[in-house]
This record gives structure tokens, sequence and C-alpha cells, in this order.
């Protein structure tokens, strides 16, 4: 982490009018709690300093400290356009393409504000003036604890911040499974357990909170939408508009049903297909070498991490799944 910058960054914000701290589209347990880990590093240094996200937050990460003060855009999208307009500065948490932000995007490509993005996925686009990139970084929480050492801020680790931050390299790295979490991560995560957080409430609260729908749900695609393909070791679920209306799906519901393919033996490469009004969103994860960021860029309009990211088609469920099984077996070489 770039001391010098990240000091920079900090002084802009002392003197700087409304400062905003933005996540990507559907924000996951990193997004929120990179968010909300900043906002209670750096709201004693600027009052006007908001946390927005484009659209709702899932349930299970709705417990976390000042949670309740986050501006969903997609409630009151005139007000979203105006912030963003009259911001100083806008911190981009956990994205790298203004894309991300979906509805937004513009919005933030037009402000005349300073904008700093703190990101660990590749690739990141040039649209910051201030760029803190590391994909070697577990997640945004832990580039978050890492800005905020640089910037001289460790006094203000609390346990609100703390909790945050522990969530989202929780949630980033699989409760500390991926190949992402590393001995640092863990020394991080020493230090975030130190400030007296309650490690075993959060885990409880973002996965022991399934409603009967969601079990229901995640059954039913189990049961009738799991399809293998042991020759590419790969393995797909789908969800129509029609199943998650049956049973009654809320925000985040879908999270984590790809790791149930990837979690069958031989298979190395999981894709959910999941309908919604305007496309099909899909999720991919892998093993091993496999680069699914690749190949959401490449063929899917999408993008993330090489083990696990998303995407999006614009044709039927059927025919986005078909087209992704014939694109694995036509780049078998190249992909597998
Ligand atoms: P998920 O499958 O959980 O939605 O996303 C997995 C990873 O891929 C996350 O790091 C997420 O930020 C990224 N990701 C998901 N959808 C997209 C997308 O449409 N475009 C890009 N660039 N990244 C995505
Ligand atoms: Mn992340």
């Amino acid at each position: 982490m770039d001391q010098e910058k990240a000091i920079k960054v900090i002084d802009l914000l002392k003197k700087q009018g409304p400062v905003i701290i933005i996540t990507h589209h559907h924000p996951d347990g990193d997004a929120i709690g990179s968010s909300l880990g900043l906002y209670h590093f750096i709201k004693n240094l600027n009052a006007n300093t908001v946390v927005m996200v484009p659209n709702d937050i899932p349930a299970f990460l709705q417990w976390m400290p000042s949670c309740d003060k986050i501006f969903v855009a997609s409630h009151h999208p005139e007000k979203a356009s105006l912030m963003l307009q009259e911001a100083a500065l806008i911190f981009c948490l956990d994205f790298n393409a203004p894309s991300r932000i979906e509805h937004l995007q513009k919005q933030l490509e037009e402000s005349k504000a300073i904008k700093v993005v703190i990101d660990h996925h590749p690739q990141p686009q040039d649209f910051a003036d201030y760029l803190f990139s590391d994909v070697t970084a577990s997640s945004t929480c832990e580039m978050v604890l890492d800005f905020a050492d640089a910037a001289g801020l460790q006094e203000n680790l609390n346990k609100d911040a703390a909790s945050c931050l522990y969530t989202g390299i929780m949630t980033d790295t699989g409760s500390f499974k991926f190949h992402s979490c590393t001995a640092k991560t863990h020394i991080i995560t020493a230090r975030l357990l130190s400030t007296g957080i309650n490690k075993t409430k959060i885990h409880q609260e973002v996965l022991d909170t399934n409603s009967i729908n969601r079990l229901r749900m995640l059954g039913n695609c189990l049961m009738n939408s799991l399809q293998v393909f042991p020759e590419i070791r790969t393995a797909t679920m789908h969800l129509s508009k029609a199943d998650q209306e049956h049973f009654c799906s809320a925000k985040g519901d879908t999270e984590g049903f790809v790791n149930y393919c990837l979690s069958i033996k031989g298979i190395d490469l999981a894709a959910m297909f999941i309908e919604n009004a305007e496309y099909i969103k899909i999720s991919f994860r892998s093993k091993n070498t496999i680069d699914v960021n690749q190949i959401a860029r490449r063929f899917f309009n999408g993008g993330g991490h090489a083990n696990a990211a998303g995407g999006k088609a614009f044709e039927s469920l059927a025919d986005s799944q078909k087209r992704f099984i014939d694109t694995i077996y036509s780049h078998a070489s190249e992909i597998l």
C-alpha cells in the first residue's frame, strides 16, 4: 500500500465537502463490509460521509454496524444522482469498472469528484484519480485495513470497523478456505479478533439465517436443474423467474448456490444461471487453474477473479446455458 498516496487521500478528505463511499450492484459481504469498514475509519474526519449502494442489501448483512445509515440509490434515484454530482470525493470499493454500479455508471463518470478506488479485482479500468489495486488481497476489506494503516488511522480500528472487515474477509474467502486467503489474511484477521468482536455471532448472522423458502428453492435447484458434464468436469444449475416467485425469493437468497455445483467430486468448473427481468445473471466458480474471470470477460459480458466471477447473457435461460456448455467443449484445451 502506497503510504504517501493514502495520506494524501486522507488530507483531501479532511478538506473537502461531501464524501460518498460507493460499492457494486448486488452488494455482497465484502462490498458492504469494506464500505462500512472504511466509513467507521473516516467518519470522524469528515462528518459529511455517506455510504451508498446501487440496490438493496441482502438481509444476512443488515445486522452490520451502521448498515441502517446506508443510502440505497434505487429507492431515491434522483437524490442519488444529485449526491454523486455534488460529492467532492467518491471512494469506489470492491469494483474497478464503472459499469459495476449499473444505473449509476453515468453519474459516477460525469461527477467532478475526486475518485479513489480501493479494490482487489484484476484488470482495473482507468477512471480513478487515486487507484489502490491489489489482486493478491483476499478481499477489499483486507485492503481497507492496509489503507487505514498506511494513512495512520490505526487508532480508529474499533469493534464496529472490525466486525465489518471480518465479515468481508470471511465471505470473500469462503470462510478462510480459498487460495486467496494467505498468512497475511490470518494475521489481519487476528488483529480484528483482538478488538473483541464476536466471530461466532458474525458467522451465525451470515450463514445460519436461512429462510425455509431459500432452502426449499435450493432443494428444488439441486433436484431439478443440476446438470453434470463429467467429460468437461463441469456442473451447472439454473433458476427461472417463475421458480424465484414460487419460492418468494428475497434479495441475496441465491448467494452461494453455485458452490453446490463445485462441491461435486471431479467437478472443477461450475456455473449458476439466474433469470431476472433484464438478463440472465451468471455466477462462475472454479477450482485450481481454471480462470473463470477470462471465461466471463470473453464470452459473458462480465469479469471477477480467477476462481469466482460473474457475467450476463441476453438470450433465454436454456440458450445461455447451452452456449456456456458448447463454449467449454469447443475451447476445452485452452480453458480446462
Ligand atoms: P458473484 O457470482 O458472487 O455475483 O460474483 C463473483 C465475483 O465476480 C465477485 O468478485 C463479483 O464482484 C464479480 N462479478 C460478478 N458479476 C460481475 C459482472 O457482471 N462483471 C464483473 N466485472 N464482475 C462481476
Ligand atoms: Mn471482494
